[in-house]
């Protein structure tokens, strides 16, 4: 942590706002992330707990008071702050920087004046994007996708979220959506019920909220060991196919086989160069990894050469630091 004191006074090296401090804000099911950034560094975050289900208008006064506390121990000033960089996992018009659409999180967010809050609070600019186009900046900017111009970000957990970058721009489309919904690509059209309303998406077939079912549905269920844990998740999916549980070796090559048939129509649809992977599920990605890389290269119509796999440099925290980017790139418009 931080201990000097930090004042609006600072020397900017390009634009006007080099030296100044961003405040970004990553808005998930369970946890909020709050982090300072200056240029790309992460200087300090925090995690609070989410209500997700009593809405985001419900949320913002904990956010403020968090956020003072936050800068308080940071010693930053309100006037060193450029902006807010504020990421949402549903889709978002980042151009007027307002919610157009949850998926049962944070449902009264098309109703939430964001940039208004604020500039009421705190007298800042506010820029808001949906999470996986954030982390995509963070990944293209700072880490495992620098230097290329032609990406695919996909986050593989509770739900499966996607990004693009096309000639070094985000892929936005008329409505805010395009890229952003690789997680409903339908993989199998007599799938299962996804909650987007279709059927046989990639996140209805392998995710984190459907795996339970997945793994009950096994009509040798009740014979594997992995019907004694607690929780049906992919730790213990991974614990048990290591274990040659073959209820849990063959949920996972299901998953695999999803995964790969997800990301194989992200390559035909978007033509990158890279995917980069991140997610709770990645903590997994020795296994994952190799297994979609072969996959891919086995599959994939791409004459030129394979598309690489590969992880994210901040797992955890790239949406942080793609807010830290919108915020100072939106300020030298
Ligand atoms: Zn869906």
């Amino acid at each position: 942590m931080r201990k000097t004191k930090h004042t609006g006074t600072f020397s900017p090296p390009f634009g006007g706002v080099g030296g100044g401090f961003s405040v970004a804000i990553d808005l998930g099911g369970t946890f909020i992330k709050i982090g300072l950034l200056q240029n790309g560094e992460l200087i300090d975050r925090k995690e609070i707990p989410a209500q997700s289900a009593s809405g985001l208008k419900a949320q913002l006064p904990a956010l403020e008071s968090e956020i003072d506390l936050f800068m308080l121990a940071n010693q930053v000033e309100n006037e060193a702050v450029l902006g807010i960089g504020f990421s949402f996992a549903g889709l978002v018009d980042s151009a007027v920087n307002r919610i157009l659409s949850t998926n049962q999180k944070y449902d009264d967010g098309p109703d939430t004046d964001l940039v208004g809050w604020a500039r009421e609070k705190w007298n800042w600019p506010l820029y808001a994007m949906n999470d996986a186009r954030m982390a995509l900046l963070g990944e293209w900017q700072h880490g495992a996708g620098q230097g290329c111009t032609e990406l695919v970000a996909v986050t593989l957990g509770t739900g499966i979220g996607s990004a693009v970058l096309i000639g070094g721009e985000l892929l936005i489309g008329k409505h805010f959506q395009a890229g952003n919904l690789g997680g409903h690509f339908v993989v199998n059209h007599k799938g299962t019920d996804c909650t987007c309303g279709n059927v046989g998406c990639v996140e209805a077939e392998a995710s984190t909220w459907r795996l339970p079912s997945l793994l009950k549905e096994h009509p040798e269920f009740t014979e594997s060991a992995i019907k004694g844990e607690d929780v049906l998740d992919f730790r213990a999916l991974f614990h048990h196919a290591g274990n040659n549980d073959k209820v849990a070796k063959e949920v996972l090559e299901h998953c695999l086989s999803a995964w790969a048939a997800g990301i194989i129509t992200m390559i035909h649809a978007f033509d990158p160069e890279m995917i980069i992977l991140s997610g709770g599920i990645m903590k997994s990605s020795a296994v994952i990894l190799p297994a979609l890389q072969e996959k891919v290269n086995q599959l994939a119509w791409t004459p030129w050469g394979k598309v690489k796999l590969v992880e994210a440099k901040f797992p955890d925290s790239a949406a942080l630091v793609g807010a830290d980017y919108l915020v100072r790139k939106s300020l030298l418009k």
